[in-house]
This record gives C-alpha cells, structure tokens and sequence, in this order.
C-alpha cells in the first residue's frame, strides 16, 4: 500500500485489490461473474442520476450566516431574530426555473433565491424569486404554465407558440412578463440580483399578535444585468458562468453579502386594502409600505461537494419556525404541498436526514419511522407513538401561532379586481423604468414574441397596450403590428379578445 494513502474498498469495507483490471477467463477471455467489486462498481454508477427537479434543476450554492441588525421583536417571537448582532448559519440555492440540469445559466428566466436558515427552533426556509411577482396566482395553473416554458411535446423544443399563448391567455402573467423580458430577467450573476419571499408570510409576537410581512434582500454588489446579446454570447462562451462566478468570488474570499429588509402589514391594513394584498403578481407599494432593515445576509463557504450539498439541498416554503406562519395567499398555500411532495418524490421520504436539510442547531423529534434510507438511528427503542408514557416527545403550546379570523363560501371566487392586472406593470414600464430600460424591454420581447404565430402575437400585444398606450404601440410597430388593431383588442375585454383573435 502507498505509504500515506487510505487503502480503495468496497462499499462494505473490504479491501479492493486491483481497479484497473478484470479477472478474467485465460486472456482475452470472457469476465467472470465473481467480479464483485466491478459489479458493484458498475450498478452504483447507474444509480448515479437521482429526478431532476422539475423546475429549479439548474443551480448553485453556498454556505454563510445571517445576522441581525435591527431589533424587530415587538412583530416576531422567532428566536434568530430575538437580538442585534445574533448569527444564524444558512445555506442558499440559487436557480433558474426552466431549463435542464445542464442548461444556460445566462438564459432568460426568473432566478430561483433559496435560504435556508438553521435556526435553534428548526429550520426556516425563504424560497423565492429575484422578481417580487409571480406569473400566476392560483396555483392550479402551475403544472400547465411550466409546461409552456418547456420543450414542445412533439419537436423537443422550445416553442414561442407554447410560450406566448399561455401568457397571453393568462392576463394576471403580465406583470412579471415586463420584469423577465427587462434586463433584470438576465442577471449577470447569481450575485448581482435581489431576492424576494413574494409571498407575504404571517410573523406574530409572544403576546398573540401577528403582522403580515414580505422580504426583500438587496444584492450588497448591486444590480447588474446582461443585455440580451451579452446574455446570449455568454451562453455559448460559458453556460455555467454564474456557478463559476459565485464559487470563484468565495474561493477568493469576496464572498457575496444581501441587505435584509421586510415590508410590514398589519391584519387591520390588509383588510381594508384596495387590492388583494396576497396576490402574489403584485408587489406590496414602497410608499405605502415602506421597507424596514433587518439584517444581512453574507455567503461565505463554498460546498464541498456539488451534488451531497446542492443537488441534495431540499427548500420548502412550508418550513417556518415558532414566530413565523403562512398567510392566505394562494399561491404560497398550493407550495407548501408540492415542494416536500416534490423532494420525497426527488429524494425520499428521509430526505430531512440528508446532512444538508436535517436542522443544525435544533434537534427533529417525532415519531415518524421506517422508510426508505432511513440512516440514522430510526429513535432506536424509544416508543413511536404519542401519547406514550415512556418519556417520548410532546408538543409545545407556547409555540402555537395566533388564531387568525377566515370566513366565506366554499365556492371558486372570482379576484375582486380594484387595482387590474394591468396597474403595476403599466406603472413599472412609466415610472420605474429609465429610456434604456424601455428600449431594451421592447427589443427583448420583439425579439421572442415576434417569432409567435400572429394571432398569438395581436393578442399578447393587446395586453401590454393595456398596461400602457406607449409599451403596446411600440411592440407592435417592432414586430410589424397593425397599431390600430392592436389598441381595438386592447380595449376589448380578455373573452372578445381572444374570441376576435381565434386562430
Ligand atoms: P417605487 O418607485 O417605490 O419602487 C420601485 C422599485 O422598483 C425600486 O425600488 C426597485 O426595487 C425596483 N426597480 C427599479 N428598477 C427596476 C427595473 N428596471 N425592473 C424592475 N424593478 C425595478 O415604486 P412602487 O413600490 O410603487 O413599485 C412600482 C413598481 O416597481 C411596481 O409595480 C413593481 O413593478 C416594481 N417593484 C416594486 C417593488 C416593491 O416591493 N414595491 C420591488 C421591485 C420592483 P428593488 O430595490 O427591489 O430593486
């Protein structure tokens, strides 16, 4: 044996004595079933691949901390939040949404910004997007929106037809289509992008009182966005240039850092406000709610190992801890089913014990057993059920969230519609955007949709006329519209629309 270097096994332990050769039947001859360590060598190697995720597949990590700066206990009893200066260790995943495991990382598409925090009460887990909206806000309709951003079921490949006639039978997209076709919807860098819950999730205090509260965590390094062409050059040049970029600027010691900052409402706010405030394809107004600092978000720990560290790493929006709580926002409501159906389906039912997930500085509890890969100790002989008079785990009271008032019929509601779809895109596009945004807007969404059929195109068009006068003339005459027909379908509702533009 080389002197210093631990002697090659089998996965049971027992010493391996060649691996470069097979035992053989006189020479050439045929292999011998007793093999073993190239059997199993072989079977594991095609065990390899585990589910892609379905979305999210492309993706990188890294470890760092979150620490408090501004003292916001009289909204939270969370115990991470409870002091100035109190570090908690985090892991965050940062994704797109569409493509393949070994996809573009420079292509256009919503980032995926997932934290995960390992709290001394059990792990929260912050799973958002780099843009404050969604596309939809039912999430019955998320299996046949993410179809539409894949490959078409027949050619294998992405199809604008798919992509633009979704959007544009789904008004409510039209918000989060104006931030994906800006710039921001190409980041330069994993580290050059916001994050943000979109959702807003319920805090509460120790005296049973609760707001509603939306994070926002602002990139330290500040905006950077590639342009449509960088974007695209880049993904030839290196599609795996925001993985490179966020491990190389650890390694170096330039780890990334985000300011943590909420939006706070309270229940009697929400109640009266002029829109749904848990609708997830508006963003909460900075100036009627403004943003209040928190804390800050550094990474400063690269994995050690890609897929035990991030392919393994599994985020729910269901993971809060005691001071934290869902709110009734519908979208957030459908995730807290399908992201730990998803990782039990990706990964197991003890997908919580792989290293990565298991809490950190809490210890899991309960009595769930058995299943598949169950590698710990399964609670050795304790009993595994409740109540027992053995000395098992019991719930605590105290982390009980505050009962909050829902009333109304069982029925399917349509959205009471005060602010439509149409007011905070048109308001982004006016207000917020620069001329260079506006122009890079309108030639990234030319440049996609123009390759749509044209009636898709006449009533997509028709919507961002809807949002504002200026955005809808001005992609029309790119693609080569009639401007008139497009302001008639604009003023049509969405049911004359698409029956005036039936294909
Ligand atoms: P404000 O003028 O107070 O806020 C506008 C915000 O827009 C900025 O603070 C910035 O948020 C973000 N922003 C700046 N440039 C762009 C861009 N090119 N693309 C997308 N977002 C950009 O107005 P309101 O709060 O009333 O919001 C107006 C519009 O701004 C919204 O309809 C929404 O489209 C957009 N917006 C609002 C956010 C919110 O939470 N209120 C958050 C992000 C966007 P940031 O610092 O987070 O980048």
């Amino acid at each position: 044996m080389a002197k210093g270097k631990k002697t090659l096994t089998r996965n049971f332990g027992q010493p391996v004595d060649n691996d470069q050769k097979l035992m053989t039947a006189g020479s050439p001859g045929p292999v011998l079933i007793q093999n073993i360590h190239f059997f199993e060598k072989l079977a594991h190697f095609n065990r390899e691949r585990i589910p892609e995720r379905v979305v999210h597949a492309k993706g990188a990590g890294a470890h760092g901390y979150f620490e408090v700066t501004h003292d916001l206990t009289k909204y939270t009893k969370a115990k991470f939040l409870s002091k100035v200066g109190k570090r908690t260790e985090v892991f965050a995943r940062f994704s797109t949404v569409g493509g393949e495991k070994g996809s573009a990382d420079s292509a256009r598409d919503p980032r995926g910004f997932a934290v995960k925090f390992y709290t001394e009460e059990g792990n929260w887990d912050m799973v958002g997007n780099n843009t404050p909206v969604f596309f939809i806000r039912d999430p019955i309709k998320f299996p046949d929106f993410i179809h539409t951003q894949k490959r078409n079921p027949r050619t294998n490949a992405k199809d604008p037809d798919m992509f633009w006639d979704f959007l544009s039978l789904t008004p409510e997209s039209i918000h989060q289509v104006t931030i994906l076709f800006s710039d921001r919807g190409t980041p330069k860098s994993y580290r050059h992008m916001n994050g943000y819950s979109g959702h807003a999730l319920m805090w509460y205090n120790d005296k049973e009182e609760y707001v509603w509260v939306k994070f926002h965590f602002k990139t330290a390094q500040g905006i950077q966005n590639f342009t449509n062409q960088e974007a695209e050059l880049m993904a030839g040049k290196d599609p795996d240039h925001a993985t490179g970029d966020l491990f190389d600027a650890i390694e170096r010691g330039d780890g990334p850092a985000w300011n943590v900052q909420v939006q706070i409402m309270t229940p009697e706010q929400a109640k009266t406000y002029r829109f749904n405030p848990f609708d997830v394809t508006k963003v909460l107004p900075h100036g009627d709610f403004p943003v209040m600092p928190l804390g800050r978000m550094v990474l400063n720990r690269n994995p050690e190992n890609y897929f035990a560290e991030v392919e393994q790493a599994a985020f729910s929006p269901g993971n809060f801890v005691p001071g934290m709580a869902a709110s009734p926002d519908k979208m957030l409501q459908g995730r807290i089913f399908a992201y730990h159906d998803a990782h039990r389906y990706r990964l197991g039912p003890n997908y919580h014990l792989l290293p990565i997930n298991a809490p950190k500085a809490s210890a899991m509890n309960n009595y769930q057993r058995d299943g598949f890969m169950r590698v710990d100790g399964n609670s050795g002989g304790g009993p595994n059920y409740n109540p027992n008079s053995f000395g098992g785990p019991v719930p605590d009271p105290n982390v009980a969230e505050p009962p909050f008032e829902v009333s109304g019929m069982a029925a399917r509601h349509p959205e009471a519609l005060t602010d439509d779809d149409f007011v905070q895109a048109g308001d982004l596009y006016r207000k917020v955007m620069t001329d260079e945004d506006r122009d890079h807007l309108i030639g990234n969404i030319v440049g996609h949709l123009g390759n749509a059929q044209k009636y898709i195109q006449l009533r997509q068009t028709a919507l961002f006329g809807k949002a504002d006068e200026d955005y809808g003339r001005r992609v029309a005459t790119g693609i080569g519209l009639d401007v008139k027909e497009v302001q008639g379908l604009a003023e049509m509702t969405q049911e004359d629309r698409i029956k005036a533009t039936e294909k």
